[in-house]
């Protein structure tokens, strides 16, 4: 359509015509060296995202971009910008979070900081931990007194009958008395059912146990699909703890969504081509969790040699689940693991995937998981203004995705770390 030159200059006194118009009132523009607005389009330098009432309204090169008036988030300017990131194994398990509903404000935002926002998390699910402490700590989030990513939870898990695994052992007693071990498929349906009218977001199996000396429980088949069934009704999603290939069975077996570990061993756990293709069958998502295991077998003091080829089986089943078109969603059992920092996990990852492939990993691919892909793991407008800013381009270096300037949640910043001294 040719519009008249008078019209042109109307829309150009209004603020609506081409470059350098003026953005509308209460904008916030962010001026990225270089932009990637998702993992499967081209990135964009010398860019700008305009974010308006929490969501993107325009994200493209600066030049296009009507930000004249536009409030600054200032040292967030200059780096390159991503999509929000999903954390999708963390535990709010850990003493900084209990009794989140009274303890002061500053201590849980310290806690949080230190755990989640600095690394640019912006959403996490959270695959087991006490449903009412994390439901307080989500609403203290939700109402703006506790800065930090959207949280989903799987509240309670389910464990099989007589089989808390063995590093839970050291509890306190009536929080190991406390945790599911249905006996029958009618206390599981229970267990499962009050914790999703509870508020929980999904429902989490540890499907096989370590008991101590080579031994494992197993959560009885027609349990773990009774569980699994009644989530699915609900339009929920299974997560399921494996341990072992026989986990994996079990989880091919119940229905479950979303592996939250790939499995150990010792230089020979690969996953094979038919348990691939039955994994796919059941579109079952992984998370990869590989610095887990150089941190728990160090911490056991095993060899190097056993470290090495047990996280390289690790790195071996996410380079193979990949490749056959599985889905891989980042996730590194923060909480459960005091190593917060997820440097060694995109180095790993590194190994198996591209580094567009991690940055859908933590980005795109849970979006869609989660049914939520309309609202958020893309830059684009409309979508809400989850972003995170780097010092360094992640298609460099993988390890780059942790090294965060500005963690940014709908539009707000939650995370800002201070520029070097000098
Ligand atoms: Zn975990």
């Amino acid at each position: 359509m040719r519009l008249p030159v008078t019209t042109l200059l109307a829309f150009a006194a209004l603020g609506l015509g081409a470059c350098g118009g003026r953005a509308p009132e209460g904008a916030t523009v962010i001026h990225a060296a270089r932009l990637y607005t998702a993992p499967d389009a081209p990135a964009v330098d010398d860019a700008a995202i305009l974010v308006v009432d929490g969501k993107i309204a325009a994200a493209g090169p600066a030049k296009d971009i009507e930000a004249r008036g536009a409030g600054s988030l200032g040292a967030c300017d200059g780096g390159v910008v991503v999509a929000g990131f999903q954390n999708s194994h963390v535990h709010f398990t850990e003493e900084k979070f209990a009794g989140a509903k009274d303890k002061p404000a500053a201590e849980l935002r310290s806690a949080m900081d230190a755990m989640l926002n600095r690394f640019g998390f912006t959403t996490v699910v959270d695959t087991a931990s006490n449903l009412a402490n994390t439901l307080a700590l989500r609403a203290r989030v939700e109402a703006g007194e506790v800065a930090g990513p959207r949280i989903l939870t799987a509240g309670g898990a389910l464990y099989p009958k007589d089989g808390i695994p063995i590093y839970l052992r050291d509890l306190p007693p009536e929080v190991l008395a406390s945790l599911s071990q249905p006996a029958s498929v009618e206390a599981a349906l229970e267990d499962v059912q009050a914790n999703l009218d509870g508020g929980a977001d999904a429902t989490k199996l540890f499907l096989m146990t370590p008991q101590g000396n080579g031994r494992y429980a197993f959560m009885q088949a027609d349990i773990a699909l009774a569980a699994a069934d009644e989530t699915h009704r609900r339009g929920l999603l299974v997560l399921a703890h494996p341990t072992d290939i026989e986990g994996i069975n079990l989880a091919v077996e119940a229905g479950v969504d979303v592996l939250v570990h790939t499995t150990i061993g010792e230089g020979k756990t690969v996953w094979d081509p038919p348990l691939v293709e039955q994994m796919l069958a059941k579109n079952m998502s992984v998370v990869p969790t590989l610095q887990l295991f150089p941190y728990e077998l160090n911490r056991m003091k095993l060899e190097q040699r056993i470290v090495e080829l047990a996280t390289g089986d690790a790195v071996e089943q996410v380079r193979t689940y990949s490749k056959a078109g599985g889905v891989i969603l980042f996730g590194t059992d923060v909480g459960y693991m005091a190593d917060y920092d997820p440097t060694v996990e995109y180095q790993l990852m590194a190994r198996a995937l591209s580094p567009m492939q991690i940055l859908s990993s933590l980005t795109t691919a849970p979006a869609l998981r989660w049914k939520e892909e309309g609202r958020r793991g893309r830059i684009e407008p409309g979508k809400d203004a989850d972003l995170v800013v780097l010092e360094a381009d992640p298609a460099k270096d993988a390890a780059n995705f942790a090294k965060v300037r500005c963690t940014i949640r709908g539009g707000r910043i939650i995370h800002r770390t201070a520029s070097p001294i000098g």
